[in-house]
């Protein structure tokens, strides 16, 4: 176990400075375009997979190599701080890859995460697919289901999947369905859905607020077959698992709180690079702009608005590197994860809208960035557990009741 340190160790230096560099010479030239196009920066992807920050190898360095729990937080608040929608569009296989290794045994981990990255000659991509058109916060309510066909040892997938960040335009799908629907959440199981598989189609794709470079879709399983290897943790686990469900004990509930709490603070550290952007764009208008003869932010009300938001800033910064270091070594108590992700989501959905503030009419202009960050900044509100289920997870936890 790390001690907890705010002080990054020289490879977390070098990482953040990699990926700033990347992100200015790359990633912000590039931001608008792709926003305007609504569509998957390949090209992009394609060179972040040339210099490695695409990649399985760097998944699991970032993750695996990193005692305190920082590496990954700093890189998102970098990335994102250059631009969320190709953040998203370079993280968006990570989320598979983390369902992968969530459920996955180490051999399947080998097998499907290289697979979800490809190489930088030929780029694949991953998806996890989880929510559905009637389902999102509420994961009890899902409908996909999942039949085993024991004569040719093949599961059957059918449903629909909503909201899904690759979705259709992936290589690798992992999805989630039902395979008892009397044990509600309790009796779902994942799935690798590999390359190619018939049955699988994009459903419609979202055009969005915001993360446009992001791809977002539907996704639409009919009569998908897949072979038994491809349930994640294998079906003797599987079958062990709803034994134990269908017999009344609990299961690790602890474990399971550990699970999702230690993603919350990544998702809160691409807000706040989203933040960031907006502050510091904000912070250089306001001692340049001119009104009444003097740069604006001689003005208390600019000034001390620009001192709220860099407060904030740090603040959520505090709480997500705190979280990720509770999550990395297993010590959450009252869902600090949930606390650092919901902090951060308001903090970038508030400084971008004074950054807009800030800029008066030019704010609220395609022609400047900050629309375009506020528009980001949402998000962070809504996926990975909105803002409402957050304050659920931190009010059972405060309370050890259950809150409705
Ligand atoms: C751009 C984008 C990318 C996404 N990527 C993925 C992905 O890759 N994979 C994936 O599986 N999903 C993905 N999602 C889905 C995302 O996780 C869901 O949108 C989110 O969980 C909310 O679900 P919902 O949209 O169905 O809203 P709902 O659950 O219908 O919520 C609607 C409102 O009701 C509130 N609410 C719901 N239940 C409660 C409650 N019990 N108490 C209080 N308030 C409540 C919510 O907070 C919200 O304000 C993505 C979504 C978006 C927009």
């Amino acid at each position: 176990m790390s001690e907890f340190s705010l002080n990054l160790n020289e490879d977390q230096l070098q990482l953040q400075k990699w990926i700033h560099e990347f992100g200015v010479d790359v990633i912000r030239p590039a931001a608008e375009e792709w926003d305007e196009r609504e569509e998957f920066p390949f090209p992009i992807v394609e060179q972040a997979a040339q210099i490695g920050l695409y990649g399985w190898e760097f998944m699991a360095e970032a993750m695996m190599n990193d005692p305190s729990g920082l590496t990954m937080v700093v890189a998102l608040e970098e990335l994102f701080w250059a631009d969320a929608g190709i953040g998203m569009a370079i993280m968006g296989t990570g989320l598979a890859a983390a369902g992968i290794a969530a459920s996955g045994t180490p051999e399947q981990v080998m097998e499907w995460v290289p697979q979800a990255y490809g190489d930088a000659d030929n780029l694949a991509l991953g998806a996890f697919a989880a929510s559905e058109p009637d389902a999102g916060s509420d994961v009890g309510g899902y409908r996909t289901r999942a039949v085993y066909d024991e004569a040719k040892d093949e599961w059957v997938l059918n449903g629909t999947k909503a909201w899904i960040t690759n979705g259709g335009i992936a290589d690798i799908h992992v999805v989630v369905a039902v395979v008892d629907p009397e044990l509600g959440s309790k009796g779902h199981a994942s799935f690798i859905v590999p390359p190619n598989t018939k049955g699988l189609s994009q459903g419609q794709k979202y055009k969005k607020h915001g993360i446009r470079a992001s791809h977002t879709a539907e996704v639409v399983l009919e009569d998908v077959r897949v072979p038994g290897r491809c349930l994640l943790g294998g079906k003797e686990k599987l079958d062990e698992r709803l034994a134990r469900v269908r017999r009344g004990e609990k299961g690790n509930a602890q474990a399971a709180m550990q699970t999702f709490e230690a993603t919350r603070p990544a998702v809160g550290a691409q807000a706040i690079g989203v933040a960031r952007a907006a502050y510091e764009y904000s912070l250089e208008y306001a001692k340049e702009r001119h009104a009444f003869g003097r740069p604006i932010i001689q003005n208390q009300s600019i000034a001390f608005m620009l001192a709220d938001m860099a407060t904030e800033i740090e603040a959520s910064r505090l709480l997500i590197w705190r979280a990720a270091w509770l999550g990395k070594n297993g010590k959450f108590k009252n869902a600090e994860g949930s606390m650092a992700k919901l902090k951060a989501g308001r903090t970038a959905t508030w400084v971008t809208e004074r950054a807009i503030q800030i800029l008066g009419g030019y704010g609220y202009t395609r022609e400047y960035p900050v629309e375009r960050w506020h528009r980001d900044a949402k998000i962070h509100d809504i996926f990975e557990g909105t803002e409402q289920i957050q304050q659920l997870v931190i009010s059972r936890a405060i309370s050890g009741l259950r809150i409705e």
